[in-house]
């Protein structure tokens, strides 16, 4: 009943004020920001947009590991020698991605940096076996030591660093739909690559979003209609390169140092996005049996995978709305026709 009202309302409004509707791109962090939102008083829904790339461009100036004066190049340059006291925001994210770590047993970990800065996928490099077994026995969540009464993180072994690549868009994402709210706009996408988060509506109806086909640059496998989630799809073709046949590319298997190749695209969707980039990145290190294992235990956590043959997985939470006759939720995802 509420949901029928809301939905109603929508329409009511979307159709008498058109012009609070907007929508905008941009390219910060190293990859595609979009920003849709709507409020009837124009003037707020400029200042959303506005907020909403602003905080993108802090974020990254903050966590990018190619900027030198960023809080997270600091710690890469000093943390080997001796604790570095960061921000409570950079230490609380460094805190979710030990957890993520301690959850996945170490699919997930930002200490993969210590191999992976040796990869760079536009220029075709990456480390030969030795300098890349080298690399790799650096890589360890339990090696980094978080101090909550200091602040502070320390790598226990000189050498090792760290990438947030994995969890830093997702969080961002979450940052700026945070200030929406605070602003009074409920209407509302925001995706930074990868990583989406919807509230509310879009011109009355759900918002929808396309899962990519991980082999065709414009096809799309499956399209999911979206209620205040968050949803985050980690592929092999986004940073990648060939080299022999082989596919290289930026989600790395922590335990050999290489490209997890079980899988073309994972994608989550969760409560926040935060979570679903980390986990999508983790499942898609994980693989599909243990990839999945771990999303049937995670309550409010729901998976579509596409395996190396490009064959759809789900986990079993969504797999009920691709019946005909069993009513498709509105959070739940429906299969393109
Ligand atoms: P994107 O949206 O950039 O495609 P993903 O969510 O798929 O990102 O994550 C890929 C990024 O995660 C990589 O570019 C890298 O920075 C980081 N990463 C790669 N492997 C791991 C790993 N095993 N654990 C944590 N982060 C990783
Ligand atoms: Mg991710």
């Amino acid at each position: 009943m509420q949901r029928v009202l809301c939905f109603v309302l929508g329409l009511v409004v979307s159709a008498g004020a058109a012009g609070g509707w907007l929508r905008e791109q941009a390219d910060i962090m190293g990859t595609r920001i979009v920003v849709e939102l709507y409020h009837p008083d124009t003037a707020t829904a400029q200042r959303g947009v506005d907020a909403v790339l602003a905080e993108m461009r802090r974020i990254d100036t903050t966590m990018s590991p190619f900027i030198d004066s960023s809080e997270l190049s600091r710690v890469n340059r000093e943390a080997g020698r001796h604790p570095v006291t960061v921000s409570g925001e950079l230490f609380g994210l460094l805190q979710r991605a030990q957890r993520v770590s301690e959850l996945t047993t170490g699919a997930f970990d930002v200490t993969f940096a210590s191999v992976g800065f040796l990869y760079d996928y536009r220029q075709r490099v990456r480390p030969d076996d030795r300098q890349r077994k080298t690399a790799t026995a650096l890589v360890d969540y339990r090696q980094m030591v978080l101090d909550p009464a200091r602040r502070s993180v320390y790598f226990r072994r000189p050498g090792m660093r760290i990438d947030l690549g994995g969890i830093a868009k997702g969080h961002a994402v979450d940052r700026c739909m945070r200030l929406l709210q605070d602003l009074g706009i409920d209407n509302a996408l925001v995706r930074a690559g990868g990583d989406s988060r919807v509230a509310g509506e879009r011109w009355g109806r759900p918002w929808t979003i396309g899962i990519r086909d991980p082999r065709d640059r414009d096809g799309v496998v499956a399209v999911i209609p979206l209620v205040d989630v968050a949803v985050s799809t980690s592929g092999d073709y986004e940073r990648f390169f060939e080299q022999d046949g082989v596919r290289y590319h930026h989600i790395i298997d922590p335990r050999s140092g290489d490209s997890a190749r079980g899988l073309r695209s994972v994608t989550i969707i969760g409560p926040d996005a935060t979570t679903t980039d980390a986990l999508s990145t983790s499942v898609f290190v994980l693989g599909l049996v243990k990839g999945l294992a771990l999303v049937e235990r995670l309550p409010g956590i729901d998976a579509i995978l596409v395996d190396a043959d490009g064959k759809l997985h789900y986990s079993s939470d969504i797999e009920p709305a691709r019946k005909p006759d069993d009513g498709v939720k509105a959070t739940s995802p429906a299969v393109a026709p």
